[in-house]
């Protein structure tokens, strides 16, 4: 199974990946994770990403793609992307890869959400910086606030969820990336979930569209 997930920041797309990775082993390949650990591991990329990612503006094309290869070589049989593509550019080179390597895309999920709702929902979200999990205080907390259910680790809130800089992720979101759903509309290859709907829903909906869109 190849997936995109598409759309903008706090809109479900990391908890649908995992879910999908833990049912079907398809790898959850989330770039935003990747950079974030390379920031805490001080690589190059993760210096040279540091400045973008506080600003909540896009990292440079040429970095996320090549960072991106890497990355999927390693999953040859199925990975579920969360937060790539993310502007025409990377879409495109993503095609190229996918023709070099003989991948076929089966489906690209656009979760929808409005803006005010994901400011609400990612000004309550903590993460376990461990494995990017995320909880939200006001929809899905964690059994004890703060720890997470599953490693008893702490979480944290991220540095780039606080009010201000959510506000320039959503609009980047709007400028860059929303340019792929017609994209990827054209390609016959889009299906759209709810992403404001409860997380078992959404999974529902998800492998609903996927199975009648695609035959699995
Ligand atoms: P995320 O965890 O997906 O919200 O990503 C956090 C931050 O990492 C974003 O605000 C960007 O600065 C950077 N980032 C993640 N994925 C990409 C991408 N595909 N292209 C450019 N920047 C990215």
């Amino acid at each position: 199974m190849r997936l995109i997930f598409l759309g903008p920041p706090g809109a479900g797309k990391g908890t649908q990946a995992r879910i999908l990775e833990q049912h079907f082993g398809a790898h959850q390949v989330s770039t935003g994770d990747i950079l974030r650990e390379n920031r805490a591991h001080g690589t190059q990329l993760g210096k040279q990403a540091e400045g973008f990612m506080q600003r909540g503006e896009l990292v440079p094309d040429e970095l996320i793609i090549s960072m991106i290869e890497t990355e999927l070589e390693k999953y040859p049989d199925g990975f579920v992307m969360d937060g790539f593509p993310r502007t025409v550019a990377q879409a495109e080179a993503f095609d190229a890869l996918c023709s070099r390597k003989g991948w076929n895309l089966d489906g690209v999920v656009l979760f929808d959400a409005d803006s005010a709702t994901l400011l609400a929902r990612l000004s309550s979200r903590w993460t376990n910086p461990r494995n990017g999990r995320t909880y939200n205080t006001l929809t899905n907390p964690p059994r004890v606030a703060g720890v997470d259910d599953e490693d008893g680790g702490p979480l944290v809130q991220r540095e780039d969820d606080k009010s201000e800089t959510v506000g320039k992720r959503l609009e980047v979101y709007e400028a860059q990336t929303k340019p792929l759903i017609e994209y990827y509309s054209k390609s016959g290859k889009l299906v759209e979930v709810d992403g404001l709907a409860p997380v078992d829903h959404v999974s529902h909906m998800l492998l609903h569209a996927l199975h009648v869109e695609h035959g699995h």
